[in-house]
């Protein structure tokens, strides 16, 4: 945890798999490993199971808070989406609409994960890309998916570069996605977040057996930091809702760590007394003003309704919005993605 301004700051990752489904580690493997990596939180979300959960495995491990959900899917293996706080797991008949708005009904956590996915060179895996979207009471959308950004990119004249340092070629969220998660943040409210959507596959290459994205890794790699205004309870119930609602408020930011600990990094919109993060919502922007503080100097871009407002080489930006709308930053690191917060919406609540 960091205290950061009015705010206590927590890092986690989240759409993990273990053994419990096609993961290769089990619970208290990947706690093992999350905890090491320095991280405040996980979520667990295999598919189609919430073994682990009903078998009293939520809860902490040393400092490190482990919640579990579970990945559902349609009856074709499509449109996956990460559920928590249900229930149980949900029946596999329901079409991708009914099982979004259930979570809903049942106050769940829904995240629609690897939405935009391609794969163009790996024809024996298919993409598992999200095409439910007259579904609308989903909470967040993965923007940053680790497994999904890779298999993109993988060509043949890279495969062996790219089996090897798998974090080197992670770059940035596609521009479909963004522009995607822009247009639906004009309507509602929509979680940007990363997913590490980390198995730990090993993958044979020639003679070797290897494992792309071993957990350790996962874990340096893209995180989501949330933001709440009182510490994270000791209490496990408490904590859940705490982590859950911080994701359904938006008060989150996403950040890939192979280019730095982007803790502390602060996106804030200001107005008389009060003083909101990302999620947060200022009446009009006459009077407000927003601020950007990174962890380090690098590229900040501040994004409004329409596209790039400004851009600079620094630690600190300032910015008297002259217009109402929804306002978001993107922080660049020797041209690649470091860190992407969620919108302020000024002059436009929901
Ligand atoms: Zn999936
Ligand atoms: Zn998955």
């Amino acid at each position: 945890m960091l205290k950061s301004g009015i705010y206590h700051e927590y890092k986690g990752c989240l759409h993990i798999h273990t053994t419990a489904s096609d993961g290769t580690k089990s619970l208290e493997e990947v706690a093992e490993t999350a905890s090491s990596a320095g991280l405040d939180f996980i979520l667990v979300s295999d598919h189609m199971t919430l073994k682990d959960k009903d078998e009293g495995k939520e809860g902490y491990y040393k400092k490190l808070l482990v919640l579990i959900g579970y990945e559902h899917n349609d009856r074709d293996d499509c449109n996956h989406y990460l559920l928590f706080g249900t229930r149980g797991v949900l029946p596999p008949s329901l079409t991708p609409k009914e099982y979004v708005a259930e979570g809903k009904r049942q106050s769940a956590l829904g995240i629609v994960a690897h939405p935009d996915e391609i794969r163009p060179r790996l024809g024996k895996y298919p993409s598992y890309p999200w095409t439910a979207w007259d579904a609308e009471d989903y909470d967040g959308i993965e923007i940053w998916n680790q497994m999904s950004e890779w298999m993109e990119n993988l060509k043949p004249y890279n495969k062996l570069k790219m089996v090897f340092s798998p974090r080197r070629f992670m770059r940035f969220p596609t521009d479909r996605i963004l522009q995607k998660l822009d247009e639906l943040s004009l309507h509602k409210k929509v979680a940007g977040l990363g997913g590490v959507d980390v198995h730990g596959y090993p993958y044979k290459i020639g003679p070797l057996r290897i494992t792309i994205f071993p957990y350790k890794v996962q874990f340096k790699s893209l995180r989501t930091h949330i933001l709440l205004r009182e510490e994270l309870s000791s209490d496990l119930e408490t904590a859940k809702w705490q982590i859950y609602e911080g994701i359904k408020d938006c008060r989150a930011f996403v950040s890939n760590y192979r280019w730095g600990d982007a803790s502390g990094f602060q996106f804030r919109g200001l107005r008389g007394s009060e003083t909101v993060a990302d999620g947060g919502y200022l009446a009009s922007f006459d009077n407000s003003h927003l601020t950007v503080q990174s962890p380090d100097k690098a590229t900040i871009r501040l994004i409004g309704t329409e596209g790039k407002i400004i851009e600079a080489k620094a630690d600190h930006l300032e910015y008297e919005p002259r217009k109402n709308g929804i306002y978001r930053v993107e922080v660049y690191k020797r041209d690649r993605g470091w860190i992407y917060s969620n919108h302020i919406r000024i002059g436009q609540s929901f």
